[in-house]
């Protein structure tokens, strides 16, 4: 029996049970019919739900509706835009600057933003002289690198990638480098 009432069922359950026993012996007091709450509170249940159902759209509220919602549509995808152009705007002029020859070979990489806001390099690689594929190591022992696409190898050992990315840096932050002419022909002037 012990076990019985400690049951979390049986408190839950009997508290409920407890409950409801509380408010019909409240109305009985009062006077009032013995469902009279709980017949109360069902029928207002179904009174509302129903007339959500039956609520009577005039065509005209839809249209209004349907017209809001592809306005605010409208708003977003302007709003998407022109933070999208700004994005491009604030990008500086040597986020162009991905390709370069620098020691006898070709680099390329891309640019992108670190946690403190400053813009370094990714991915760079060597590629290939001739066509431009990035190159890879050589299954040729005589060799180092080779261009899978067109098949040109190369033995010499690459430089280091830090002192590339230095020496990149140092132009980007100069402006030196092709499609920045304007600066170049000024520096050399
Ligand atoms: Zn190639």
């Amino acid at each position: 029996m012990k076990k019985f009432l400690k049951n979390p069922w049986t408190i839950s359950m009997g508290s409920v049970f407890f409950g409801f026993l509380l408010t019909v012996l409240y109305d009985l007091i009062k006077g009032k019919n013995i469902f009279s709450t709980v017949g109360g509170i069902l029928s207002n249940v179904i009174t509302f739900l129903l007339s959500v159902m039956n609520f009577r759209l005039k065509v005209w509220w839809v249209l209004i509706g349907l017209i809001v919602v592809f306005l605010i549509l409208c708003l977003i995808a302007r709003y998407n835009e022109s933070k999208t152009i700004q994005a491009e705007q604030e990008k500086p002029p040597f986020f162009k600057y991905t390709k370069d020859q620098i020691k006898g070979w070709n680099w390329e990489w891309r640019w992108y933003k670190n946690l403190y806001g400053q813009y370094d390099i990714e991915d760079l690689h060597p590629v290939c002289s001739s066509c431009g594929t990035p190159l890879v190591r050589s299954d040729n022992i005589e060799y180092n690198l080779e261009c899978m696409r067109c098949n040109k190898k190369y033995s010499e050992y690459l430089p280091d990638m830090d002192n590339i990315k230095i020496y990149i840096r140092d132009s980007a932050k100069r402006g030196i480098y092709q499609g920045n002419e304007s600066e170049i022909n000024r520096r050399q002037l």
